[in-house]
């Protein structure tokens, strides 16, 4: 059965996300209300502006089914703006701070390359995705400036002369500081895909032990 992945839409590239994973073959939903969540074999949390979309996401009541997704150790991949309201730890915040969902376990500083650079592109090497460097667009990006325990990194890139990670996996969560749904390059949204399957064949292998012991 095709999977389906929801696309947050309250703001930002949520489209572009859309297109990528009906390249390749995935039905997609697009999620303003909390009942949009039901069914979703995965979710992803684009680009935008994270004060903005944390505040929408709390005026539509979405923050706390949010949270349970992650907590739930659901399939989701935050890009730019999903990243920051991923993480458990932000600077660089707007005054008042910020409504956050959290979950991944890093430290993000919102605007790293915003000030240096509103916006760039160039090229990472990812092993994760193969020998070929990613072409990766970043507009007024956030960098992890901590990795904690339990996270892979998956790409780093030198910024104002220090190494800073902007991409990682944590368990179900994926998170990229640039927007990889910009680019014509579907091996990022292919390895998400991946991620989504292999969850379902971890619940499918639970559900029929389940089955057995009962
Ligand atoms: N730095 C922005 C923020 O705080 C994110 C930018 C982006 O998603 N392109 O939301």
């Amino acid at each position: 059965m095709a999977l389906t992945i929801g696309v947050l839409a309250l703001q930002g590239a949520f489209i572009e996300h859309e297109t990528m994973l009906q390249r390749l073959g995935v039905r997609t939903v697009e999620v303003r209300k909390p009942e949009h969540l039901v069914g979703l074999d995965g979710l992803i949390l684009p680009g935008g502006e994270s004060t903005t979309m944390g505040l929408v996401a709390e005026r539509w009541g979405l923050v706390a089914p949010l949270k349970a997704w992650v907590r739930a150790g659901k399939p989701i991949w935050g890009t730019c703006a999903g990243m920051i309201l991923l993480a458990e730890r932000a600077i660089g915040q707007k005054a008042g701070g910020q409504p956050l969902i959290g979950g991944l376990n890093v430290t993000v500083s919102r605007n790293y390359f915003g000030r240096q650079n509103e916006s760039f592109e160039t090229f990472l090497h990812v092993p994760r995705l193969g020998e070929e460097p990613v072409r990766a667009v970043f507009i007024r990006a956030p960098a992890i400036v901590e990795v904690g325990e339990n996270v892979e990194t998956l790409a780093r890139l030198t910024g104002r002369g220090e190494e800073v990670v902007v991409a990682v996996q944590q368990a179900n969560i994926l998170a990229t500081a640039f927007h990889p749904e910009l680019t014509q390059d579907l091996r990022w949204h292919q390895l998400f895909i991946e991620m989504v399957e292999a969850e379902q064949r971890q619940d499918r292998l639970s559900l029929e032990s389940a089955e057995r012991t009962s």
